[in-house]
C-alpha cells in the first residue's frame, strides 16, 4: 500500500498515519518529523532547512527530493503512508520518477479537508512530546500532568511554528504551493476527498471501504 496524505498543516496528517500504521505493516514517512530531527541534530540538512522551517516557508525542493529519495530507498515491502510529501508539484513529479525506478506505483492521494480557521484553533492548541511525539491539545486533549507525557512522561512543548503568524503563513504556503497538487492528483485519477473536520476515523473508514 503506497498512500500520500495531503492536507493543509493541523488537517491531522500525522494523527491518522499513526492510526493507519497500527492496521497495517506501512511505514509513516513524515518530512516534518525527518526535517525537525536532523534540526535537532545539528546535521548540514537540518542547519540548511532550520530557518525556512522557523519562517513557515517551505524547505527547497532539491534538499527535500534528495532526503526522500534516500528515504524511500529504506522502505520496507509492505509501503508506505507519506506524510507532508510531495508539498509542490515539483516534489510531485519527481516522487513519480522515484516510483518508476523503484517500479512501484502510489495507490492513492487522501486530501484531508479542513477550513483554515480550523486549523488556526487546532494548531495554536496544538502541543507535541518532544521524546515520542505523542500529540495533545490544550483544550481537546491536555496532559493529565502540565507539561508531560501522558504516554512517555517526556517533555511535551509547543512547536516554534506552531504560533498564530507562522500558522497563518503555512497556510498561505499550502494554497500557493501545495493546493495544486490537488489538481495534479485529480488528473491521474488518485486523488480521494475526506472531510476531516472532526472526523478521525474518516481515513480509516475510507481505506476500508477501498478494501485497504
Ligand atoms: P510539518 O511537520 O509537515 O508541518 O512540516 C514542518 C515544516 O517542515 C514545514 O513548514 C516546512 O518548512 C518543512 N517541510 C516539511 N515537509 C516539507 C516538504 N515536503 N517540502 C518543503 N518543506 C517541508
Amino acid at each position: 500500500m503506497r498512500i500520500i496524505l495531503i492536507g493543509p498543516p493541523g488537517a491531522g496528517k500525522g494523527t491518522q498515519a499513526a492510526a493507519v500504521k497500527l492496521r497495517f505493516p506501512v511505514d509513516h514517512i513524515s518530512t516534518g518529523d525527518i526535517l525537525r530531527e536532523n534540526v535537532r541534530a545539528g546535521s548540514p540538512l537540518g542547519l540548511k532547512a532550520k530557518e525556512f522551517m522557523d519562517s513557515g516557508s517551505l524547505v527547497p525542493d532539491s534538499l527535500i527530493i534528495e532526503m526522500m529519495r534516500e528515504r524511500l530507498a529504506k522502505c520496507p515491502a509492505g509501503g508506505f503512508m507519506l506524510d507532508g510529501f510531495p508539498r509542490t508539484v515539483a516534489q510531485a513529479e519527481a516522487l513519480d520518477e522515484l516510483m518508476k525506478e523503484m517500479s512501484v506505483s502510489i495507490d492513492a492521494a487522501i486530501l484531508l479537508e479542513v477550513p483554515d480557521e480550523t486549523v488556526v484553533e487546532r494548531l495554536c492548541g496544538r502541543r507535541v512530546c518532544s521524546s515520542c511525539g505523542e500529540i495533545f491539545h490544550v483544550t481537546g486533549k491536555p496532559t493529565e500532568a502540565d507539561g508531560v507525557c501522558d504516554v512517555c512522561r517526556g517533555p511535551v512543548e509547543q512547536r516554534d511554528d506552531d504560533r498564530e503568524e507562522v500558522i497563518r503563513r503555512r497556510l498561505s504556503v499550502y494554497h500557493k504551493d501545495t493546493a495544486p497538487l490537488i489538481e495534479y492528483y485529480e488528473k491521474s485519477g488518485l486523488l480521494r476527498r475526506i472531510d476531516a473536520i472532526d472526523k478521525p476515523g474518516a481515513v480509516k473508514s475510507y481505506l476500508e471501504s477501498a478494501g485497504l
